[in-house]
């Protein structure tokens, strides 16, 4: 099967009340299990980043991690890890955001990201859109620009793309539920 014929979305399980009640879980394993369609959703991110002016992709923790290091391979960018608190020996600055319970922060090392740089954030799924502003706002903190933030999945329900909007973040997705 060549990569245009494939359903990605096929591959992308809706897990019900997962990690809480109510939750409808995007859960991007068996897409991962298949060379074909992990390769196939690098090579789709790849049609709508080439047309962006970038320099530096910057993934978020954990999922992000692991398209945008395959996307940053794939198009010969830098790749830079957006962490979680405590994960990052170094981190510079830090963004807190709020959750539906509580509040959780990003960290990032400014000595990867220059002033100069023209950052596509990206993520596996947006929900309400609060990571991608947070990681937007984290990058803007060092001075450098936001071209836009991409994900596999947006889940439309959540209106996610509104925040990111009136943030003034360009978005992008390969697919949406
Ligand atoms: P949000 O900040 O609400 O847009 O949430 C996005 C972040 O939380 C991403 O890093 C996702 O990996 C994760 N996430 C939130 N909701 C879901 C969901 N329903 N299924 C899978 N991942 C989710």
């Amino acid at each position: 099967m060549q990569a245009d014929e494939i359903e990605l979305a096929s591959y992308v399980r809706c897990v019900p009340d997962f990690p809480k009640t109510g939750i409808q879980f995007q859960d991007i394993s068996p897409l991962l299990a298949s060379p074909l369609a992990f390769r196939t959703s690098i090579e789709k991110m790849s049609i709508i980043a080439r047309d962006l002016s970038f320099s530096h992709i910057v993934g978020i923790d954990s999922r992000g991690f692991i398209f945008g290091a395959a996307l940053a391979i794939h198009m010969n960018k830098p790749f830079v890890m957006m962490r979680k608190p405590n994960k990052l020996p170094l981190a510079s600055h830090s963004q807190i955001y709020d959750l539906e319970y509580g509040q959780d922060a990003l960290e990032i090392q400014e000595t990867v990201v220059p002033k100069t740089a023209e950052v596509l954030l990206l993520d596996d799924v947006i929900a309400t859109g609060g990571t991608l502003v947070a990681a937007a706002k984290l990058i803007r903190q060092l001075d450098a620009n936001v071209v836009g933030a991409m994900t596999l999945l947006e889940i439309k329900a959540l209106k996610g793309s509104n925040q990111l909007q009136s943030n003034d973040i360009k978005y992008f997705s390969v697919l949406s539920v």
